[in-house]
């Protein structure tokens, strides 16, 4: 069926070239390509109105915004997170000399599991980071209550979760600070490129400095850091791409509710529910395989997929403490067994705007078929 046609398990969405042309065009007469530019700037004031918070920093990718998130905090100690996300999250906390304290994850959520965070806390603790795993929102209350309690920060990774919103308020508010990926593979994007949305505007001047060599107003340099600046192409294409967000958020659903309508009645195939009072952005559409019910494990499936040039990911597997760079660390798989058992029988199915009905059913007829 796929013969000369693949399937990934997300697709860049583009704008009409011609509108980005246009859009970069006046670029070339500027010739102000980077150094928080016109587009920097217009594409600013936009993210800050549709994400619905008051401060923002943007930056040449998710990565660099998380670290410097980390870094403007000037902790040094223990971080509470997740083992259950991509990489960048663990290695954003050992790069900023911090050290993981890893805390298993609620199995309805699949983020953090805010009834395990205060036995991990001690007096190195300093702050907690979670993530919004696949777009699906974290306890944010009761983090916050934790977080007050010991006097600690609240950096969330919300790569997965631009334009998510918890009882019509953007999900930037919560916590310290949220950070947002703009990777071509995202829900948004601006080809690489994040952000930071922050509550304290005080925050803004070491933010920026933080992105730029350490560099303050006078010249002087007050830090040493490097250079995680968004350049004017970038911003361009966020600016193209945010005209289309909801529209495209709207086609997402779509597909997701297809899928759901295929598999959510089929025993051993677990999918999580759909969280109350959260305006989703449907970025992912990750299934849980039991192989006992199901009859079938998650690698065959994805085996079988890729027969069909369908490539689902086993998003996110292994655990980032399973990787060889972190097997010196002192929290084992073994320590978080929920998130252990998710990451091994997860996958993440084909998501993107311009997936048909077809085409899901297609996948879903291979998964189902014996
Ligand atoms: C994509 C991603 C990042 C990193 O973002 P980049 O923009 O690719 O640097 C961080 N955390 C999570 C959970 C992600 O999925």
């Amino acid at each position: 069926m796929y013969k000369d046609k693949f399937i990934n398990v997300t697709r860049s969405s583009m704008p009409p070239i011609e509108e980005y042309v246009e859009e970069i065009t006046d670029l070339w007469e500027s010739r102000w390509l980077t150094n928080y530019g016109l587009k920097y700037n217009i594409l600013e004031k936009k993210l800050c109105d549709y994400l619905a918070v008051e401060n923002i920093a943007m930056f040449n990718n998710g990565h660099s915004a998380l670290e410097v998130a980390l870094s403007s905090c000037d902790l040094s100690g223990e971080v509470i997170t997740t083992p259950f996300t991509f990489v960048s999250t663990t290695n954003a906390v050992c790069r900023t000399g911090l050290k993981p304290v890893f805390c298993d994850i609620d199995k309805e959520s699949l983020c953090i599991d805010v009834n395990k965070i205060e036995k991990l806390i001690n007096e190195k603790t300093k702050a907690i980071l979670p993530v919004h795993v696949y777009g699906r929102v974290c306890d944010v209350e009761r983090i916050q209550e934790i977080a007050n309690k010991y006097g600690l920060k609240v950096i969330y990774d919300g790569a997965h979760a631009f334009g998510v919103k918890i009882h019509g308020k953007g999900i930037g508010n919560f916590g310290d600070m949220t950070m947002f990926s703009f990777h071509a593979t995202k829900v948004f994007h601006t080809i690489e490129g994040g952000a930071i949305a922050y509550r304290n505007r005080g925050s803004a001047k070491l933010i920026k400095e933080l992105q730029n060599f350490g560099l303050n107003e006078d010249g002087d340099v007050c830090h040493i850091a490097g250079n995680f600046k968004m350049n004017e192409f970038q911003a361009a294409m966020g600016i193209c791409n945010l005209k289309y967000i909801d529209q495209n958020i709207k086609r997402r659903k779509k597909v997701f509710e297809r899928y759901l309508e295929r598999l959510s009645h089929i025993k051993g195939i677990i999918i999580p529910e759909k969280q109350q009072n959260v305006e989703s952005n449907y970025a992912y559409f990750p299934v849980i395989f039991s192989q006992k019910l199901f009859g079938k494990n998650r690698d065959y499936i994805l085996d079988k997929l890729k027969l069909h040039n369908i490539f689902a990911r086993r998003y996110f597997y292994p655990l980032t403490n399973e990787y060889s760079a972190y097997i010196n660390l002192k929290y084992k798989a073994e320590d978080t067994p929920i998130a252990k058992n998710i990451s091994d029988n997860v996958l993440t199915l084909p998501l993107f705007e311009g997936l048909t009905v077809a085409d899901v059913d297609n996948i879903c007829d291979i998964i189902l078929d014996d």
